[in-house]
């Protein structure tokens, strides 16, 4: 990122400079006037959005940021690319069978997520598929496609089973998965009391492994799955029971985030040959479930680095189709419908989370005073020796001296010989010292591992709106990444490094990773704060962030809008969510809020008998905090 002041600062370079294009998929863009524009239906039309613009209405809606916008075109938009990427590929090489894929519910629960998902995937029958009681229970409220298949994951127990049972008899294509050696049992037996015969799935566990954050997903180890000697316990236990016509269905899934191709292909021939070996076992199959996995292109590299994937949803369909064909036709067995659980892909991209920067805390340049003491510290004076002697060649040998001085005075400040005053010198030095040796390294195609982490070291703190806890819980817990950047001023040269910093008191509420087309940058290029309100975007957001995120601090769930475009070209707010009141987050954590207000009221009673504070200052204290029962939990301007 080296953007020389000599030629003038466009547009162009803050798309470059933040790679909007790489990683948005055809549906951000930078505009004209600086401002980051969306066109979420980037495959038929142009139309855009501009997205400053939709959160300067939003506010005068009087919702306050943070606030998550999401796109309902987008979602129809990605919907579409999925299945019409498999409809290409089968059409291409003759398969002789059909792609309807299902949208696992937990990658985002919303309704109208759901809704948007099963309305523009109504026309390729594209179904869901739950991993819980409450999710098959969603899935049924919005699923009435008697085409579309629902597909039941995860620990079941007989409440469960019986629910799916249910939705097969009246007339939903519901497939029970066996996950576990103990379940076979326990759907025989509900099936025989219900008398519904069952439509089964087996997970199968694959040696063949992930990759990237979810690798533990996949292999031996992985949580669910049966292996190939349970699948032919299961096999015979069927077999004795006449109920091996149920089994339709091969699935597994080696994780979320597949980044490199070569897993997905290798996964997938592992997975056809228990197929093929299912179908001469004798059981009747028809539908191969190659689960989850297929990534999404976080930092815009392209590559098989953890946050993007070196492939796209186009080949991902041509390999899947290819690999079951190839080892399908050998064993000269019919192909199966093919089933994929795609989430991350289909809504990673809907929705962005805006906030506004509190405040920025400067790294000061730490000027040397005018003036030095006549008599130093010799270690001080040693310092300041290093810091004349710095030179674009030794700069790594002036680190080194560098740091060991700092240490040893602080070290003799805390043995009491060195003074406050002493001590204070000395560490200006030292980072005047380390911003020249970051100037020099900037220049530097290659810069030595340990001073790689100087840019971080001496960036600013930008304090964001928001809670990395509620809603970018992945950032923290898996270090996943994802774009952030203002979504306006980018007509002007951002001249600041920075980390983003939440407003949570929690140290880990911090973001200094970010996305680079070659490795991660530690830092981020932010405008200077000139009095009014900059804005930033944290972008792909759409997919687990939502209903992962937990309240740490209090901060509740952010207020939420859900946009579709006219075809007039207009926007349309569908709906305004409001997100938590304090009163919302403290009834979640067991206060009773009428009991708050009467506590606070008693309190106040006494202020007023002990004659802390006057019937009008009661008044007005009373009423101060029965509105913050009320108010967002975020900073309110
Ligand atoms: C989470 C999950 C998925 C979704 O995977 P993505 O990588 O988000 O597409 C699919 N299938 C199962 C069984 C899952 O647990």
């Amino acid at each position: 990122m080296k953007h020389e002041a000599l030629t003038r600062w466009t547009t162009e370079d803050a798309a470059e400079l933040y790679g909007i294009r790489n990683w948005g998929s055809g549906y951000f863009d930078v505009s004209p006037r600086g401002t980051v524009i969306m066109k979420p239906r980037n495959s038929t039309s142009n139309a855009s959005i501009d997205l400053y613009e939709v959160v300067r209405e939003i506010q005068k809606q009087d919702f306050s940021l943070p606030v998550l916008i999401r796109f309902s075109d987008i979602i129809s938009a990605q919907i579409h690319t999925l299945n019409e990427s498999f409809g290409k590929a089968i059409r291409e090489s003759n398969y002789r069978n059909s792609y309807q894929g299902v949208y696992p519910i937990k990658v985002n629960q919303k309704r109208q997520v759901v809704r948007d998902i099963v309305q523009s995937g109504a026309e390729y029958h594209h179904g869901l598929e739950a991993g819980s009681k409450a999710e098959l229970i969603a899935a049924i409220a919005n699923q009435i496609d008697p085409e579309a298949f629902i597909i039941c994951n995860g620990y079941k127990d007989r409440e469960f089973v019986d629910l799916a049972l249910y939705s097969l008899k009246m007339g939903v294509k519901t497939i029970i998965v066996i996950e576990m050696p103990g379940e076979v049992g326990l759907v025989l037996e509900r099936s025989k009391a219900l008398g519904i015969t069952p439509m089964l799935g087996i997970r199968v566990k694959l040696s063949s492994r992930a990759g990237g954050h979810w690798d533990k997903s996949g292999g031996d180890r992985s949580k669910f799955g049966l292996d190939a000697s349970q699948i032919t316990d299961m096999l015979d236990m069927l077999r004795n029971d006449g109920a091996l016509s149920s089994l339709r269905m091969l699935h597994y899934h080696i994780g979320s985030q597949v980044p490199d191709i070569r897993r997905i292909r290798l996964a997938l021939q592992e997975a056809c040959r228990f197929y093929v070996e299912l179908v001469a076992e004798g059981a009747p199959m028809g539908v191969l479930n190659v689960g989850g996995g297929l990534a999404v292109d976080y930092d815009g590299s392209s590559t098989n680095f953890a946050s993007s994937r070196n492939y796209s949803v186009a080949e991902y369909a041509v390999d899947v189709v290819e690999i079951i064909t190839n080892v399908l036709n050998e064993a000269e067995v019919p192909h199966p419908v093919i089933v994929s659980e795609s989430g991350r892909c289909i809504t990673a991209h809907h929705s962005v989370l805006v906030f506004d920067i509190l405040q920025a805390r400067r790294f000061e340049p730490h000027n040397l005073p005018d003036t030095m003491p006549e008599k130093n510290n010799e270690l001080i004076e040693n310092l300041m020796s290093a810091k004349n002697a710095l030179t674009p060649r030794n700069f790594q040998e002036t680190y080194h001296d560098a740091v060991y001085y700092r240490d040893e005075i602080r070290s003799m400040f805390t043995h009491g010989h060195v003074s406050l005053r002493e001590r204070a010198l000395a560490e200006r030095t030292f980072w005047h010292i380390i911003r020249q040796i970051q100037n020099i390294i900037q220049h530097h195609d290659y810069v030595p591992d340990e001073l790689q982490g100087l840019g971080p070291a001496i960036a600013d703190v930008y304090y964001g709106n928001f809670s990395l806890f509620q809603s970018v819980p992945d950032s923290w817990a898996i270090d996943q990444l994802f774009p952030v950047m203002p979504i306006h001023r980018l007509d002007e040269m951002p001249s600041r490094q920075a980390v983003l910093a939440d407003i949570t008191c929690d140290s880990d509420g911090i973001i200094d990773n970010f996305i680079d087309l070659h490795d991660v940058n530690h830092v981020l290029p932010l405008h200077e704060m000139n009095g009014e309100e900059y804005l930033l975007g944290i972008f792909l957001v759409g997919s687990y962030q939502e209903t992962l995120g937990d309240m740490h601090n209090l901060l509740g769930k952010i207020n939420v809008v859900h946009l579709r475009l006219k075809d007039s070209g207009e926007v349309d707010y569908v709906l305004n969510l409001p997100g938590d009141s304090v009163s919302d987050v403290l009834a979640d954590v067991e206060y009773d809020v009428k009991k708050i207000r009467r506590r606070i009221d008693k309190i106040a009673d006494a202020a007023v008998a002990e004659k802390r504070i006057s019937e009008t200052e009661r008044t007005e204290i009373i009423t101060a905090y029965f509105e913050g029962l009320q108010g967002y939990t975020y900073f309110e301007q």
